[in-house]
């Protein structure tokens, strides 16, 4: 029900347990976060609220600066571990948070599975780890381009509704994000970006905050410096940034 990311200079997992206390007026019944931290996925997941999630599942102990975090209001199964964000593909080395319900998911899972995708929740979200994977089949030794293209052309196979944020332990300097009819922001900060439902999820770190609209397909690079690229229909967009004038 409320999803987070962040790439940057800070240690990930206080960002997104910030973050995810902040979110946590929207609902949920389950909580995890993600992160790639030298060049290995970590996933801590559980149900019940963020406080005691983060505390039995150990957040601050994971080190890294690229991640996802999720507060789930589950639609598509019941509240288990399982069935917490985030969601990976069979190699575990990409993982998606989710805000939606993915409408046509149960065909796409149904080809997944004759392709010999192994699922492991009853999520409508688990669909787009697993296309992910595959779409990436296609390339040899995909590049950071290669990736992109991947999760792009695996977004387009997408029906309903998603806020989407996407890490993969591959390419550690790249955090990716996609809206359709569920919100999501950009956070502007010094030394990073966020992504977030809404502008509460990253407020303490940053005022400065871009409305994504539907279609939108966001890119934030780690190179020397930190890179946002936002398009729409395959074509590159600028959107305007703008500053939030009351703080928390
Ligand atoms: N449909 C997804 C699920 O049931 C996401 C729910 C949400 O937005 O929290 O896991």
């Amino acid at each position: 029900c409320g999803i987070i990311g962040y790439i940057g200079n800070k240690k990930a997992s206080e960002v997104l347990l910030r973050g995810l206390l902040r979110l946590e007026y929207r609902g949920y019944d389950s909580c995890g976060i993600g992160v790639v931290d030298n060049n290995e996925l970590i996933i801590k997941k559980n149900v019940g609220k963020v406080e005691e999630v983060a505390k039995k599942e150990r957040f601050l102990d994971v080190c890294g600066c690229v991640s996802i975090g999720h507060s789930r209001w589950a639609t598509h199964g019941n509240v288990s571990t399982q069935n917490a964000h985030p969601h990976t593909d069979c190699k575990g080395e990409i993982a998606v948070v989710h805000n939606g319900i993915i409408s046509n998911y149960k065909e796409l899972k149904e080809e997944l599975i004759k392709k010999g995708h192994k699922f492991k929740s009853e999520t409508d979200t688990e669909v787009v780890p697993h296309l992910i994977e595959e779409e990436l089949k296609k390339y040899k030794n995909p590049s950071e381009d290669d990736y992109i293209n991947a999760v792009k052309n695996a977004i387009k196979k997408l029906n309903g509704t998603y806020a989407l944020a996407i890490i993969n332990k591959n390419f550690p300097n790249v955090l990716i994000g996609a809206r359709n009819e569920s919100p999501l922001m950009v956070g502007v900060g010094k030394d990073g970006y966020f992504l977030g439902s809404d502008i509460s999820a990253f407020l303490e770190f940053t005022n400065k905050a871009i409305p994504l609209e539907d279609g939108d397909f966001v890119v934030i690079k780690k190179d020397d410096e930190f890179l946002l690229i936002i398009e729409n229909n395959g074509k590159k967009i600028d959107r305007d940034v703008m500053e939030i004038e009351w703080s928390i």
